[in-house]
């Protein structure tokens, strides 16, 4: 009796060992695609790995929270960079803000406030031209002097690259140490200005680890992220930076 007690342990052992070795197998698959997504967002592709996800569900396979990430071009905006802050500061969330030189230039104090409250800041060239079109030294003239610009306010130096119009290519190569960064949906929110097409347009087309693409120099794309922002928390969507989105 008590040999076969014992049989039935070693058999409970064993099959929690293969649940456990099964449940590694797919934690470890999840964090290969979250970084094989990150690695072809760096090569600069469009395209993105998506992880299949029920909207109703609340957690992933391996048990987190499902993760999503904001990103705000164009900024900072006198106006409407500080009312996302406050906005965003209340229902604890962090975003992406990737900035123009030429208005980090005017309102170096908005970018030491996200810096302050946890965002991270990417860069978005100096003056939004088309990069690609550029000579290759004034476009990486573009990328480096708002590269400086960010690190003489906050004593970083960016590692995430948005370029203009999502155009780069392969020929840049002055900022290889930067990763680029594009986006799975765009609410092109700077073209509508429209609350209720930004809001449907994400809440429609949203799925697990994509990144939207917003501009935060717009009444409406503050209001519209903030309602995005509690839709979503409500079905279990983390908001977190893009780099916790790619590499962790
Ligand atoms: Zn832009």
């Amino acid at each position: 009796m008590k040999g076969k007690n014992i049989w039935k342990k070693c058999l409970m052992f064993d099959v929690c060992c293969v649940c456990f070795l099964f449940l590694m197998v797919i934690t470890g698959t999840g964090k290969g695609a979250k970084l094989q997504q990150g690695l072809k967002t760096a090569a600069g592709g469009l395209e993105t790995i998506r992880q299949a996800s029920g909207a109703a569900q609340e957690e992933n396979v391996s048990g987190e929270k499902k993760k999503i990430a904001l990103t705000f071009d164009d900024g900072p905006h006198p106006q409407y960079t500080p009312e996302m802050l406050v906005a965003l500061k209340e229902r604890n969330v962090k975003a992406t803000f990737f900035l123009l030189g030429q208005e980090v230039e005017k309102y170096p104090e908005i970018v030491k406030q996200i810096q302050e409250d946890g965002h991270l800041i990417g860069n978005h060239s100096y003056k939004h031209e088309q990069l690609s079109k550029l000579p290759m030294e004034q476009a990486c003239n573009q990328v480096g002097r708002t590269n400086e610009l960010i690190y003489g306010i906050t004593g970083l130096y960016p590692s995430y690259l948005r370029p203009p119009f999502g155009d780069w290519h392969e020929k840049l190569d002055c900022e290889v140490n930067m990763v680029e960064v594009l986006w799975d949906v765009d609410t092109l929110d700077w073209s509508s200005q429209n609350h209720a097409k930004i809001v449907e347009k994400v809440l429609k087309n949203v799925q697990e680890n994509d990144i939207i693409l917003m501009h935060d120099g717009y009444e409406t794309s503050v209001t519209a992220a903030m309602e995005i922002i509690d839709t979503l928390q409500k079905q279990g969507y983390e908001f977190v930076t893009v780099d916790q989105l790619l590499f962790e």
